[in-house]
């Protein structure tokens, strides 16, 4: 029987465990969660369910577990067009030489739209509802995300060099405040300043950025000690290390994400605590082009927000972030010689409640708690590689492959339904990463002859 003084609820969701990500290893068993207008209204156990809400659709969810939708902090979702093109290669080499030459010749608006939405799918289906996005066009990854239901923050980006969509800073800059002002009232979209990295943005249009930030209050996207030699070229021409350079010219603050960071000193950690920026940590992307270590267990013993990305679907080579929460333990392990530095739950907050941080969304996301956002995931763990389970979070981080990720919500509307894809054609999809494999395949093998 119905409780009279039960709430009314569109969904109410039960399962065999909800993970909140709200405190560490926080594991609610045989639990439901119930969404109202989009929103998180509460979580109780199954069997009192009837007494706390009046459900308009009931989901039983056996043998799954729900967890706040992932947040990927970096990445160039329109490059994923360029996955397997140029692999194996240190990372000058393959951006000189092979990913900027492809974007000068192909990155249009209908790239970028295109991309970005074969992008989404593969996040949607792999669990991830939130990302940001530093790439071309970002008007263009802003529509293919309203499309699909799919949140984002737009790290429009500011390059000195001419681009594809911008001739200089300046126009990056002027171009990041209109895409702000068109968007400023979406569900979905928000807007960062995305300086490329420290060695293309010249101090002039860093300081614009630093003060147009905190006017508009906006959060700074921003590469930041990628490699050893981005360090060494700076101290060589500039006399000092990039992240002092950022601390003196005020970009250092809570407002800056700072991506990659693979290259830190004792006086960097200190400028990053100091200052309270964020570390998107991108590990395989690191990894595969053999950039350095981000030294994570560190930064979490200093009280350094660190968050997660992918980075792009070219240095990757995915955009699973069920991997990289995997990727990002073991390595913290190995880089630390600690086999207790970053454990699961911690990977599992890095990948959901401190992304959302380091974004400035965590009122809106990243948990699952009351008045949040329902973007929500169920992720299957009645597998053969995830059974049994003593410890649900253990198996997301360490077992799950992100084929497990069985439905999708975002601001409570369904986006993945049993593993298929509800707001985007997939087959529609496979034909245009076709159109694109024959476009790029044909005329980069004749580039390179
Ligand atoms: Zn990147």
């Amino acid at each position: 029987m119905s409780n009279p003084n039960a709430v009314d609820a569109d969904l109410v969701i039960h399962a065999s465990w909800i993970i909140p990500a709200t405190e560490d290893n926080l594991v609610h068993r045989d639990a439901c969660l119930a969404v109202a207008d989009g929103k998180i209204l509460g979580i109780c156990s199954s069997h009192a369910a009837d007494g706390h809400f009046r459900a308009g659709k009931t989901l039983h969810l056996d043998g799954q577990v729900l967890i706040p939708g992932l947040i990927n902090t970096h990445g160039h979702a329109a490059m994923t067009l360029f996955r397997g093109i140029a692999d194996d290669l240190p990372l000058q080499t393959w951006l000189e030489q092979h990913i900027w030459p492809l974007e000068a010749q192909f990155v249009s608006e209908d790239f970028v739209y295109q991309g970005t939405q074969l992008a989404i799918a593969e996040m949607i289906r792999s669990g991830t509802t939130c990302f940001a996005d530093m790439y071309f066009f970002p008007e263009a990854s802003a529509r293919a995300a309203t499309e699909a239901g799919m949140r984002v923050q737009l790290a429009a980006p500011v390059i000195d060099f001419p681009n594809p969509w911008s001739a200089n800073a300046d126009e990056g800059i002027f171009k990041t405040t209109q895409l702000h002002d068109a968007w400023r009232n979406s569900e979905l979209v928000s807007t960062a300043f995305g300086p490329h990295a420290p060695y293309s943005v010249a101090d002039g249009p860093l300081k614009r950025i630093a003060v147009l930030a905190e006017e508009l209050d906006l959060p700074i996207h921003m590469h930041v000690h990628e490699t050893a030699l981005e360090v060494a070229q700076a101290v060589r021409d500039l006399g000092q290390r990039p992240i002092k350079r950022l601390y003196d010219l005020g970009l250092l603050s809570p407002r800056l994400i700072c991506v990659h960071a693979t290259q830190l000193n004792e006086q960097d950690i200190e400028l990053l605590k100091e200052s309270g920026a964020h570390v998107a940590h991108c590990p395989e992307s690191n990894l595969k082009l053999a950039s350095g270590f981000c030294p994570v267990d560190t930064l979490l013993t200093r009280g350094i927000n660190v968050c997660l990305g992918t980075d792009g679907a070219a240095s990757n080579n995915d955009l699973d972030m069920f991997s990289e929460m995997r990727s990002a333990a073991l390595l913290a392990k190995a880089v630390s010689g600690d086999a207790s530095a970053l454990p699961a739950y911690r990977a599992l907050r890095m990948a959901t409640l401190d992304g959302a941080r380091a974004l400035g969304l965590d009122r809106m996301t990243g948990s699952l708690e009351p008045g949040k956002c329902a973007d929500i995931v169920a992720v299957r763990l009645d597998e053969l590689n995830t059974v049994p389970v003593h410890n649900p979070v253990s198996q997301l981080v360490y077992s799950t492959q992100a084929s497990q990720v069985s439905h999708v919500w975002v601001n409570g509307k369904q986006l993945l339904n049993d593993g298929e894809l509800t707001s985007i054609n997939r087959r529609n999809l496979l034909e245009i990463a076709r159109h694109w494999q024959d476009t790029l395949g044909t005329r980069y093998d004749t580039a390179k002859q």
